[in-house]
């Protein structure tokens, strides 16, 4: 059912005149075979025959092509739910690991970077949860500002966000993790102060046969270090003891 809706819905005002002419024309079709076949010895008018079954089918056709339209909008709002972050509209974990499982074989592998806010439970403890939301919100907006198209960014929950670059080298992940680490510095509503939140960063190279499922782990290993040598700052994972940026 999903997949006949998906195909026979109407896209556009354009698509639904189009689709009602075609059902038109396949009704007219079989009401004249079945016409010439059941009375053969009956008189045709095919003028009048095409205006009377049109005149009767249209309301059933119009009424038809309406609900699969209406079905398809809540097809793909329901779709478009089920993939992304309420909070900050980025890819949540789901839809992340499959656009940049995608991407990554599409692209001949890229980088993945694990980010997570540094000392974020002090946000909400010294300014609220409300704040802190706006935090999420701000590190979700610049981290899609410094990103090009193409590339992927996704929130993990928490103030855990992933990055999938694909195609990039390791310069460019460098480049990109580091701008990441930065952070943003808001304005607290109300309080007349501004606070600043830095990232840490966990880098990893995706090769296009690795899984990055796989790869998150590294990831998280490179941010694990990150945290643990200061904060703010982006760490690469090494693979058997060997630095692969
Ligand atoms: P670290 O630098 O080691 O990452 O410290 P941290 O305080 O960021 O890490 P910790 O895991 O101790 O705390 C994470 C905090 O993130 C705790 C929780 O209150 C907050 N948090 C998680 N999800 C949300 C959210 O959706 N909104 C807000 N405002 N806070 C959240
Ligand atoms: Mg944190
Ligand atoms: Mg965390």
């Amino acid at each position: 059912m999903h997949r006949i809706v998906t195909r026979v819905a109407p896209k556009s005002r354009g698509d639904f005149l189009l689709k009602w002419l075609m059902f038109e024309v396949a009704i007219n079709l079989v009401n004249v075979t079945v016409e010439r076949t059941v009375r053969p010895e009956a008189g045709f008018d095919p003028y009048s025959q095409v205006l009377v079954t049109v005149i009767v089918s249209a309301p059933f056709v119009v009424f038809a092509l309406s609900v699969m339209s209406h079905q398809y909008q809540l097809q793909r709002r329901l779709a478009d739910m089920a993939a992304t972050d309420i909070l900050t509209g980025l890819s949540n974990r789901g839809d992340f690991l499959e656009k940049a499982s995608l991407a990554s074989v599409n692209g001949q592998g890229g980088a993945l970077l694990l980010v997570d806010a540094d000392h974020f439970k002090r946000i909400n403890d010294t300014y609220g949860h409300a704040v802190g939301d706006l935090c999420l919100q701000a590190i979700a907006e610049r981290m899609r500002k410094l990103v090009r198209s193409g590339d992927i960014v996704g929130r993990f929950g928490g103030e855990e966000f992933a990055v999938f670059l694909p195609k990039a080298t390791p310069d460019m992940a460098r480049a990109v993790g580091e701008r990441i680490c930065e952070g943003v510095r808001i304005a607290v509503p109300k309080e007349g102060t501004e606070v600043q939140i830095t990232l840490s960063v966990g880098a990893t190279p995706v090769r296009a046969a690795d899984s990055i499922e796989k790869m998150l782990t590294l990831a998280d290993a490179a941010l694990y270090r990150a945290k643990e040598m200061g904060r703010a700052r982006i760490e690469f994972a090494s693979i058997e003891g060997r630095a692969v940026f």
